[in-house]
């Protein structure tokens, strides 16, 4: 007789319990008749190591990532992928077997993949604007350059970390320049055609947007990482601009979706993964 064994994916970081990948990663197990469930996994400092190798003997074949776990799991890691490299983070752990774990970051995928399948933008020869220089904007910028942007000027508070990233797209992607800026007051955004988020500022309702109104102009494709809210200052400023916007959702989707397919080696239910994270966005978003 043969025992069949459910196998658990999850998600490693802490804290984890506002996720809503185990809605999304669940709707597909139950989809594709995958004897499959995705937990929550919230570890203490000092617990990683125990758990990562332990992971077979816990029929756990797969895992996301998430802070503060993103860059200290890569030194468990037996091959990553190479965007793992220029992110110097990984946010999936495929387990190849109990002493071979293999790294990916699927974030810059997750964005790539929503904004041009499901927003078909070009980003052929477009200049681009990144406020931001952690870890999403390395996954966000490192697609830009893969896909023949001709320039990302980027803004990080830390003035050393934008500079950091705008020396490594230079050296790596010379076909597209890296520039960095030290204040965004006031920057010209007429000759920019996509602006992109990845800061944390617009999650509070109290936050101040980075970007004055009459910055913005029709032209521009204003993306937010944010999801939550649905629509931050900045996206609602570039819709009264008549910017096209999209929010983070969508990349949400796609970096879980990529994960999925990585461990179950099947095509991802995408629809059924869309409306189980909608589903999830509905109730935890507050009421406006
Ligand atoms: P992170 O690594 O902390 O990077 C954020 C960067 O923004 C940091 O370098 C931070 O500098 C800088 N920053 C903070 N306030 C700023 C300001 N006022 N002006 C300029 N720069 C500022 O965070 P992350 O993981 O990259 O995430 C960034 C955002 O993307 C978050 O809102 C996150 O929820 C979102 N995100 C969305 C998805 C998705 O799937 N939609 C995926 C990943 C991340 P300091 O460290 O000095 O504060």
């Amino acid at each position: 007789m043969t025992l069949r064994i459910k196998k658990i994916y999850g998600l490693l970081g802490s804290p984890v319990k506002h996720s809503l990948s185990p809605e999304m990663h669940n709707a597909a197990f139950a989809r594709l008749k995958i004897d499959a469930e995705y937990k929550l996994f919230e570890l203490k400092s000092g617990e990683l190591e125990g758990f990562l190798s332990a992971l077979s003997q816990n029929y756990i074949f797969g895992l996301n990532v998430t802070v503060p776990y993103k860059e200290s799991v890569l030194k468990y890691l037996q091959w990553h992928a190479p965007e793992v490299k220029f992110i110097g983070a990984a946010n999936t752990i495929v387990v190849k077997d109990k002493n071979y774990l293999e790294g990916w970051n699927t974030d810059g995928t997750g964005f790539y993949r929503h904004l041009t399948e499901d927003l078909k933008y070009n980003l052929s020869d477009k200049r681009a604007v990144i406020l931001g220089a952690g870890g999403a904007a390395k996954a966000v910028v490192d697609q830009l350059a893969r896909h023949n942007v001709k320039s990302v000027t980027i803004y990080d508070v830390d003035k050393e970390r934008s500079r950091k990233l705008s020396d490594k797209i230079n050296n790596e992607f010379p076909k597209c320049k890296a520039i960095t800026v030290d204040s965004i007051v006031g920057f010209n955004l007429k000759d920019q055609d996509l602006l992109i988020n990845a800061t944390p500022i617009g999650m509070k309702d109290t936050d101040a947007c980075l970007i004055a109104k009459d910055m913005l102009h029709a032209n521009l494709f204003v993306y937010d990482l944010i999801y939550n809210p649905a629509e931050t200052k900045l996206l609602a400023l570039a819709r009264e601009a008549g910017a096209r916007t999209a929010n983070g959702l969508g990349m949400l989707l796609y970096q879980g979706v990529r994960s999925f397919e990585l461990w179950t080696e099947k095509i991802a239910p995408v629809e059924i993964m869309r409306e189980a994270l909608e589903e999830g966005v509905r109730k935890i978003c507050s009421p406006k």
